[in-house]
Protein backbone atom coordinates (compact mmCIF):
# COMPACT_ATOMS: atom_id res chain seq x y z
CA UNK A 1 0.00 0.00 0.00
CA UNK A 2 1.39 3.58 -0.96
CA UNK A 3 0.67 6.23 1.31
CA UNK A 4 -1.13 8.31 -1.18
CA UNK A 5 -4.55 8.60 -0.42
CA UNK A 6 -6.32 8.96 -3.97
CA UNK A 7 -7.71 5.64 -5.09
CA UNK A 8 -6.64 3.72 -8.18
CA UNK A 9 -9.36 2.56 -9.82
CA UNK A 10 -9.67 -1.03 -11.61
CA UNK A 11 -9.20 -0.62 -15.20
CA UNK A 12 -11.94 -1.38 -17.23
CA UNK A 13 -10.35 -3.68 -19.43
CA UNK A 14 -10.10 -2.76 -23.26
CA UNK A 15 -12.03 -4.27 -25.95
CA UNK A 16 -13.83 -3.63 -29.05
CA UNK A 17 -16.92 -2.22 -27.79
CA UNK A 18 -14.74 0.77 -26.10
CA UNK A 19 -11.30 1.16 -27.46
CA UNK A 20 -12.67 4.30 -29.39
CA UNK A 21 -14.21 5.50 -25.82
CA UNK A 22 -10.02 4.60 -23.99
CA UNK A 23 -8.59 6.22 -27.09
CA UNK A 24 -10.49 9.70 -27.41
CA UNK A 25 -10.15 9.53 -23.33
CA UNK A 26 -6.71 9.15 -23.59
CA UNK A 27 -6.30 12.74 -25.63
CA UNK A 28 -8.89 14.11 -22.94
CA UNK A 29 -12.22 13.76 -24.99
CA UNK A 30 -15.11 12.35 -24.11
CA UNK A 31 -17.34 10.72 -26.76
CA UNK A 32 -20.91 8.94 -26.46
CA UNK A 33 -22.28 6.28 -28.95
CA UNK A 34 -25.13 7.90 -30.99
CA UNK A 35 -27.74 5.91 -33.32
CA UNK A 36 -28.44 7.75 -36.56
CA UNK A 37 -31.99 5.94 -36.80
CA UNK A 38 -33.72 7.24 -33.21
CA UNK A 39 -31.05 10.24 -33.02
CA UNK A 40 -30.46 9.13 -29.33
CA UNK A 41 -27.26 8.40 -27.55
CA UNK A 42 -26.51 5.54 -24.93
CA UNK A 43 -24.13 4.38 -22.29
CA UNK A 44 -22.60 1.68 -22.32
CA UNK A 45 -20.85 2.23 -25.51
CA UNK A 46 -22.59 -0.92 -28.41
CA UNK A 47 -22.69 -1.42 -31.60
CA UNK A 48 -26.79 -2.04 -31.41
CA UNK A 49 -28.58 0.59 -30.52
CA UNK A 50 -30.56 -0.39 -27.40
CA UNK A 51 -33.20 1.98 -28.24
CA UNK A 52 -34.01 0.08 -31.65
CA UNK A 53 -31.60 -2.02 -32.74
CA UNK A 54 -30.33 -0.30 -35.05
CA UNK A 55 -26.75 -0.81 -36.21
CA UNK A 56 -25.95 2.68 -37.89
CA UNK A 57 -24.17 3.67 -34.73
CA UNK A 58 -21.34 6.54 -34.16
CA UNK A 59 -18.91 8.21 -32.04
CA UNK A 60 -19.84 11.88 -31.45
CA UNK A 61 -17.77 13.74 -29.11
CA UNK A 62 -19.84 14.91 -26.09
CA UNK A 63 -20.11 17.53 -23.59
CA UNK A 64 -18.89 15.75 -20.51
CA UNK A 65 -21.31 17.70 -18.54
CA UNK A 66 -24.75 15.88 -16.24
CA UNK A 67 -26.72 16.02 -13.30
CA UNK A 68 -26.06 13.63 -10.07
CA UNK A 69 -29.02 11.26 -10.25
CA UNK A 70 -27.95 9.45 -6.88
CA UNK A 71 -24.89 8.46 -5.05
CA UNK A 72 -23.36 6.63 -2.47
CA UNK A 73 -20.26 7.41 -0.41
CA UNK A 74 -18.57 4.26 0.48
CA UNK A 75 -17.17 5.21 4.51
CA UNK A 76 -16.16 2.24 5.46
CA UNK A 77 -12.71 2.11 3.23
CA UNK A 78 -9.60 4.46 3.11
CA UNK A 79 -9.99 6.48 1.23
CA UNK A 80 -14.02 6.82 1.58
CA UNK A 81 -15.03 7.01 -1.93
CA UNK A 82 -18.39 8.17 -4.04
CA UNK A 83 -19.93 6.07 -6.38
CA UNK A 84 -22.85 7.84 -8.60
CA UNK A 85 -25.19 7.39 -11.46
CA UNK A 86 -24.55 10.42 -13.75
CA UNK A 87 -27.14 11.67 -16.02
CA UNK A 88 -25.36 12.98 -19.43
CA UNK A 89 -26.88 16.29 -20.37
CA UNK A 90 -26.76 13.80 -23.70
CA UNK A 91 -29.43 11.74 -21.71
CA UNK A 92 -27.83 8.22 -20.34
CA UNK A 93 -27.41 7.90 -17.48
CA UNK A 94 -23.58 6.54 -16.66
CA UNK A 95 -22.52 4.48 -13.50
CA UNK A 96 -19.48 6.52 -11.89
CA UNK A 97 -17.32 7.83 -9.52
CA UNK A 98 -17.69 11.56 -7.94
CA UNK A 99 -14.27 13.08 -7.31
CA UNK A 100 -12.75 16.67 -6.01
CA UNK A 101 -15.60 17.39 -2.83
CA UNK A 102 -15.48 16.05 0.45
CA UNK A 103 -17.45 12.94 1.51
CA UNK A 104 -20.60 14.64 2.56
CA UNK A 105 -20.58 17.56 -0.16
CA UNK A 106 -22.43 15.69 -2.70
CA UNK A 107 -26.17 16.14 -3.52
CA UNK A 108 -28.49 15.06 -5.83
CA UNK A 109 -29.23 16.95 -8.81
CA UNK A 110 -25.28 18.54 -8.32
CA UNK A 111 -24.01 19.43 -11.60
CA UNK A 112 -20.89 18.11 -12.29
CA UNK A 113 -18.44 17.51 -15.29
CA UNK A 114 -15.88 14.52 -16.59
CA UNK A 115 -12.44 14.12 -15.83
CA UNK A 116 -10.23 11.48 -16.61
CA UNK A 117 -8.65 9.37 -14.07
CA UNK A 118 -5.45 6.40 -14.56
CA UNK A 119 -7.02 3.48 -13.33
CA UNK A 120 -4.35 0.48 -11.94
CA UNK A 121 -2.83 -0.03 -15.52
CA UNK A 122 -2.81 2.96 -16.91
CA UNK A 123 -6.35 2.82 -18.84
CA UNK A 124 -7.71 6.26 -18.20
CA UNK A 125 -11.42 5.86 -17.10
CA UNK A 126 -14.33 8.49 -16.66
CA UNK A 127 -15.15 10.45 -13.35
CA UNK A 128 -17.10 13.37 -12.48
CA UNK A 129 -16.06 16.56 -10.06
CA UNK A 130 -18.57 19.62 -9.24
CA UNK A 131 -18.83 22.03 -12.89
ZN1 LIG B 1 -31.53 3.95 -32.21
Amino acid sequence: MSNDKSRVMPSPGMGPDNEAFVSAARGGRFVLRWCDDCGKTHWYPRAVCPHCMSTKTQWRPASGRGTVYSYSTMQRVDPPYTLACVTLDEGPTMLTNLVGAAPGGWRIGMKVAVQFQASDDGTPVAVFAPA
